[in-house]
C-alpha cells in the first residue's frame, strides 16, 4: 500500500485533472454574476497545490503536513476568494490529521469540521448565501451519518459526494449574500454558484481516487 502522505498527494492529482477538464465551464458560471475568473482560479490553485504535495511526499512527509503544503501553496498562488479559502480549508484539515499514522474515519470527519470552520471564520459567510459552503456542508453533515452508522469511509464518501451534487445544483435557486456575485445577485438566480461546483466535483474526484 501506499504511504499515507502518497495518497494524499494522489488525491490532490485527481483534484486539478478535474478542475483542469472543468475550467471553462466554471469560468462561464462565475461570469454570470461574479468576475468569470473561478474556473481560471481553481487550476492555478489545484495545480500548485498538487506540486506543493508532491515536493512534500518526495521529502517523506505524513498525511497532514502534505495537506498543509498544499493549502499554504495554494492559497499563495490561486489568487482570488475561492483560493485564499480553499488553502485555509486544508491547513486547517491538515491540523487535525496529523503525521502519525493513517487517519481513520472520525478523523477525517474532525478534519473536514476544522476546515469548514476555518472558511466561515475567514469568510464570514452562512449556509445559504450562495457559496462552496453550500454543497461542502451537506457533504460533511452525510459523510458523518454514514461513518457513524458504520458505512465504509469511501463508500460513504460516495454517498455525501451526491449529496454535494444535488446541493450544488440546489444553488442556483439561491441569491448571492457575500463576494463578488453579490452586487448582480439577481443575476445569478437560475445559475448554480461556481464555487459550490466545484467543491462538489472536488470532493467526488478524491473520493474517487481514494477508494481503492
Ligand atoms: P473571486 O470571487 O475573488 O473572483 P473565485 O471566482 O475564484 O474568486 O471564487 C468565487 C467563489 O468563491 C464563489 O462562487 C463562492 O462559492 C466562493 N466565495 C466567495 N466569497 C465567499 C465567502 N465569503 N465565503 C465562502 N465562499 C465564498
Ligand atoms: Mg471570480
Ligand atoms: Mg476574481
Amino acid at each position: 500500500a501506499l504511504a499515507c502522505g502518497a495518497r494524499v498527494a494522489g488525491a490532490l492529482d485527481a483534484m486539478a485533472a478535474r478542475m483542469a477538464e472543468m475550467e471553462s465551464e466554471l469560468g462561464h458560471l462565475d461570469a454570470i454574476a461574479g468576475d468569470g475568473d473561478h474556473g481560471r482560479g481553481m487550476v492555478r490553485g489545484t495545480a500548485s497545490a498538487r506540486e506543493a504535495a508532491i515536493t512534500a511526499r518526495d521529502e517523506g512527509a505524513g498525511p497532514g503536513s502534505v495537506l498543509t503544503a498544499a493549502g499554504e501553496s495554494w492559497a499563495a498562488k490561486a489568487g482570488g476568494t475561492s483560493g485564499v479559502l480553499w488553502g485555509a480549508g486544508l491547513v486547517a484539515l491538515g491540523r487535525r490529521i496529523g503525521d502519525d499514522s493513517a487517519p481513520g474515519a472520525e478523523s477525517v470527519v474532525a478534519g473536514l469540521r476544522d476546515g469548514y470552520q476555518a472558511l466561515t471564520e475567514l469568510g464570514k459567510a452562512q449556509p445559504g448565501d450562495k457559496t462552496m459552503l453550500d454543497s461542502l456542508l451537506p457533504f460533511i453533515d452525510a459523510l458523518d451519518v454514514a461513518v457513524k452508522e458504520g458505512t465504509h469511509l469511501w463508500q460513504a464518501w460516495d454517498q455525501a459526494a451526491d449529496r454535494a451534487d444535488e446541493a450544488a445544483l440546489a444553488t442556483a435557486a439561491l441569491r448571492p449574500k457575500v463576494g463578488r456575485a453579490r452586487p448582480l445577485a439577481e443575476r445569478s438566480v437560475g445559475t448554480p454558484d461556481p464555487g459550490a461546483i466545484s467543491m462538489a466535483a472536488c470532493l467526488r474526484a478524491v473520493g474517487r481516487a481514494l477508494d481503492d
